[in-house]
């Protein structure tokens, strides 16, 4: 039994894996340096061989960074945490750990656009092909497995659609079929859902967004159960070199300190936020998975503890429209990033979504009237004031 098993989510969040020097320091150090002294020969033989563990070059070993995995793979559930530069290395870093030539990849059509690229543009030079499908359609998950599929592949809720896939049932369907159930579990983070216990393999995320909560420092990181994240996982990181900096690492760590707090505080505004734009006359529909109108609002009551922070809806009049209304705002902010303190909102028809054709964008339901918001902790007040006044000129 580790220390943590029987802490709860916000002790996780704020004490586990902090080791203290002889400083006696309350706050986590940053280490700053590039590599460790041996004592002597044999040491850093026995080191560099893995009969000795301890740090050796913080390309693999820095003892903030390893903070925050133990912090962040305490609050997942998981057994192996490896930290990465980015939320896109960390998705590189697994498929490099996981896959070979010929293995075959089933995904979500609503991930992460630049995952579709990498999946599409760059793993299939590696002969590693993917198939994508609509993230709600279990039998459709079911009919694209073949037998080298090594994974699954999935973001819940979808950005910007905030579409909710059944954890529990793909990953009995992965693993009934021999492959495994990989989650990116970003827009939710483990304060709100906890995939690698409802039976998926392995969690992505791309710290950037709520870990970090205040848009501040680039990082990602891969959690598991099974011991290929600790083993080739993180061999791909100590050869390719996709290290998360210790100054990073410490602001995640900070970040994982309030993450249960600002979490339900995103819910709330953005729950709120919901409920107005729904009664909204000017607002055509709103995409919310606390809503009870939303198609999996009762499946997301069971995977969630709340909804999250990510609200999206349609106005009539297109794109025109929609730019009129972002263009009203003055406080939230025309950025694409999500996860912040500060409320942003996006034209994913224009921005995220852009490089998709036309029929594309229709597969995926991205209108040329949907708007996306990145509910942030402003009063709920004055980001209703600041779209009421965009509401009025679309
Ligand atoms: C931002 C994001 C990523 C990529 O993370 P970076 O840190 O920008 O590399 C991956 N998945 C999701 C769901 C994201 O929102």
């Amino acid at each position: 039994m580790r220390e943590y098993d029987d802490w709860g989510l916000a002790t996780r969040g704020i004490r586990a894996g902090q080791i203290r020097t002889a400083e006696g320091e309350q706050s986590e150090p940053i280490f700053a340096t590039s590599s460790f002294v041996f004592k002597n020969a044999a040491e850093a033989a026995a080191r560099f061989s893995g009969d000795e563990p301890g740090n050796i070059y913080s390309r693999f070993t820095n003892p903030t960074v390893r903070i925050f995995e133990q912090r962040l793979a305490a609050l997942e559930g998981g057994k192996w945490c490896v930290a990465t530069s980015s939320g896109m290395s960390a998705i590189l870093a697994v498929c490099m750990g996981l896959l070979q030539a010929g293995d075959y990849i089933v995904s979500s059509r609503s991930v992460f656009g630049t995952t579709t690229v990498l999946f599409n543009k760059y793993l299939s030079k590696a002969g590693i092909e993917t198939t994508f499908v609509p993230l709600t359609d279990l039998p459709a998950w079911e009919a694209a497995i073949r037998p080298e599929t090594k994974f699954l592949y999935l973001e819940t809720p979808s950005n910007p659609l905030t579409e909710v896939a059944d954890i529990t049932a793909l990953a009995e369907l992965a693993h009934s079929r021999g492959a495994l159930l990989l989650v990116d579990n970003c827009l939710c983070t483990p304060a709100l859902q906890r995939p690698l216990e409802l039976g998926a393999d392995v969690v992505i995320h791309s710290a950037t967004k709520y870990l970090d909560g205040q848009g501040r420092c680039m990082g990602g990181a891969v959690v598991g159960r099974a011991k290929t994240v600790g083993e080739e996982v993180f061999g791909f990181l100590r050869s390719a070199g996709p290290t998360m900096s210790p100054f990073n690492a410490w602001v995640f760590l900070k970040g994982l300190e309030t993450l249960k707090l600002r979490m339900q505080a995103h819910s709330e505004n953005a729950m709120a936020l919901a409920n107005w734009l729904q009664e909204h006359p000017a607002v055509a529909k709103v995409h919310y998975p606390g809503l009870t109108s939303h198609p999996q609002h009762d499946l997301s009551n069971r995977q969630q503890l709340t909804a999250g922070g990510i609200v999206s809806f349609e106005v009539n009049g297109g794109q025109a429209a929609a730019w009129r209304l972002i263009d009203a705002t003055r406080l939230i902010s025309i950025t694409a990033n999500l996860g912040d303190t500060k409320s942003t909102i996006t034209h994913p028809a224009t921005t995220t979504h852009g490089r998709l054709s036309d029929e594309e964008k229709q597969l995926s339901g991205i209108s040329e009237g949907l708007i996306r918001i990145a509910v942030g902790l402003e009063n709920i007040d004055d980001l209703k004031r600041d779209i009421e006044t965009g509401l009025e000129r679309a």
